[in-house]
């Protein structure tokens, strides 16, 4: 084997094809491509509008196992099997979601694929792309400018300064901005109060841009946001302020989808990138329902493990948009397994066949839960170089115990050559008829219930407990007609549980609803569990310390 290369080596050595000829291969002419440099476009609304009668191709989710610190490759797959699948002669495209720079900066690892499976330009897809996480924190801020000026001018509305929800953002991990007062410095500078930074991912904005269908969508859903509360605890909404016009203004733009291209030169689209916890997790539904128009399989990514990510990407972003997902593909590696059987992360290159075996209870469990959904599922096993024959079967055999097929893929080091198999069996999976999607629960259930559902349904825990106070909150938004929205858990991804150290496939735990929170706009109530981080720091040696320009120009240390 030779040196392995980075993977941002890998791809500065892509030959990008031009970005027009990546739109043509989808039938957008040149005219509906809003080019950003040479290998970057935005695709117009009205082509977007124009596809609306054109039938769909088939929607397939990549899922995973819950994330360990030896890491799946979610991104990685799809983007390989979007590969896989255009080389077995179908048209397919990928999409995924769009990088925040905290993390570039922070921990290091990508958002655009790894090894030979990468969307191009990574460099732009991980900094700052076309703009659309700056136009989303400038429409985030404008919102906070706006209730503070309102309050300035005389508080016609009469917002209770101690009761605004509305936040500012940065796309930045800055722990000292997460709690701060502002206007300080005197009566020119308005009404000193509490507030603080989330990161732009955290934003309701983000939210709203990716699960709306069109931009009169998503100036209403900006109207509906609650900005905080009166004095007689009645919602006070961004359209009271007139700040939804101007919202949308700033977001017409970053609201279309961006097409770049794999390093095989497949068409992909990244757009939109939500937090997995507090919202939804996954790419636009403005890239996912033009894919659909466009290609024959449209290959898309959820946040975090199943229970998180997939469970969010049927019930709230499929619900919500109309989408029929035919395959849920579920990424696990034999590492992950040995780490969920309780081997230290140090010990994870040896043999170790029974912890692989101790560990398949957590990818067990989230491939019986997709099933849930009426989507059949299929594991992909993601071949790390340090992975035995042995230990890959032991993952192969269990696999078949639970009526479903494991399958082997190298496209991290081979490309689509490695990942053809998958591909295969995706497609026939697919073509089967098999797939019959139905959310978990229905809109009209009572709100505690629909937690209750997914918390013993899909976490297999006991039983929810919450203080009177937040079972009063639900109650007193069902009255006021939010009842029949979905609910957005946000829990630790690393654990069926609340607790991020139980591992594998616990049950019978309590899973404490800690706080509420009504993210209107959007369309979901947001229930948090355990501590739950909007505005991450960084590590005590942040991997931008080991990112400069090279003496060519050329960017080094970005993964
Ligand atoms: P996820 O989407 O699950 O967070 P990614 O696909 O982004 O994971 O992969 C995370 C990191 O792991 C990337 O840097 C990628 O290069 C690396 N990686 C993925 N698959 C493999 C593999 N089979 N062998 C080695 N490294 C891998
Ligand atoms: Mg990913």
């Amino acid at each position: 084997m030779g040196e392995v290369k980075s993977d941002i080596e890998i791809a500065r050595t892509a030959i990008k094809k031009p970005i027009y000829e990546i739109g043509a291969r989808l039938g957008i002419p040149p005219e509906d491509l809003v080019p950003y440099g040479h290998d970057k476009a935005k695709v117009s609304a009205g082509f977007i509008a124009r596809q609306r009668e054109k039938k769909n191709g088939r929607l397939i989710l990549v899922t995973a196992i819950n994330p360990t610190p030896a890491g799946e490759g979610k991104t990685t797959t799809t983007v390989g099997l979007g590969d896989g699948l255009n080389r077995i002669g179908k048209k397919a495209v990928v999409c995924i979601r769009e990088a925040s720079l905290g993390p570039c900066f922070g921990v290091k690892g990508g958002a655009a694929g790894g090894g030979y499976s990468q969307v191009v330009p990574m460099e732009d897809i991980n900094l700052h792309f076309t703009g659309d996480f700056h136009a989303i924190t400038s429409a985030h801020n404008l919102l906070a400018a706006l209730i503070d000026n309102h309050i300035y001018w005389g508080n016609a509305e009469g917002i209770d300064v101690r009761r605004i929800a509305w936040r500012r953002v940065m796309d930045m991990n800055d722990r000292a901005l997460r709690h701060i007062v502002g206007s300080l410095g005197g009566v020119a500078n308005g009404f000193p109060r509490e507030t603080g930074f989330d990161i732009t991912v955290a934003s309701e904005v983000m939210a709203i841009l990716c699960l709306s269908r069109d931009l009169k969508d998503l100036e209403a859903r900006l109207g509906n946001i609650i900005v905080g509360y009166r004095r007689d605890r009645t919602p006070v909404f961004a359209r009271d302020l007139k700040a939804d016009g101007a919202m949308a203004v700033l977001l017409k733009d970053a609201l279309q989808p961006n097409l770049v291209q794999t390093l095989e030169n497949n068409p992909a689209f990244v757009h939109g990138g939500p937090f997995a916890n507090i919202a939804h997790g996954c790419n636009s539904v403005m890239a996912t329902t033009t894919a659909l128009k466009l290609a024959d399989y449209v290959v898309t990514e959820a946040g975090f493990g199943a229970d998180l990510g997939a469970e969010k990407f049927f019930d709230i972003k499929c619900r919500k948009a109309g989408l029929k997902p035919d395959v849920a593909v579920v990424v696990a590696t034999v590492r992950a397994m040995k780490m969920n059987g309780g081997v230290k992360k140090e010990d994870l290159g040896s043999e170790n066949v029974e912890a692989v075996r101790k560990g398949c209870a957590n990818l067990g469990r989230h491939v019986l839960n997709v099933k849930k959904f009426g989507v059949p599922a299929i594991v992909a096993i993601n071949h790390f170089a340090t992975d035995t024959q042995a230990e890959i079967q032991a993952v192969k055999d269990y696999v078949a115990t639970l009526g479903a097929e494991a399958v082997l893929c190298r496209h991290w080091a081979q490309g689509s050559g490695g990942i053809e198999d998958l591909a295969h069996k995706v497609v026939e999976l697919a073509e089967g008829g098999h797939a019959q999607f139905s959310p978990l629960y229905p809109d009209d259930m009572p709100l505690f219930q629909k937690i209750e559902t997914i918390a013993t349904e899909i976490y297999h825990a006991g039983e929810v407990i919450a203080d009177k106070q937040v079972r009063d909150q639900l109650h007193a938004w069902e009255a006021q007609g939010y009842g029949n929205l979905p609910v957005c858990i946000a829990k630790t991804q690393y654990s069926f549980s609340t607790d991020p150290n139980l591992r594998g496939a616990p049950t019978g735990h309590t899973v404490p609803v800690r706080e509420v929170r009504l993210s209107a706009g959007a369309g979901f109530v947001v229930v948090i569990t355990g501590e739950i981080m909007t505005m991450p720091g960084l590590p005590s040696v942040p991997s931008s310390e080991r990112i400069f320009l090279n003496d060519d120009g050329f960017i080094e240390g970005l993964f």
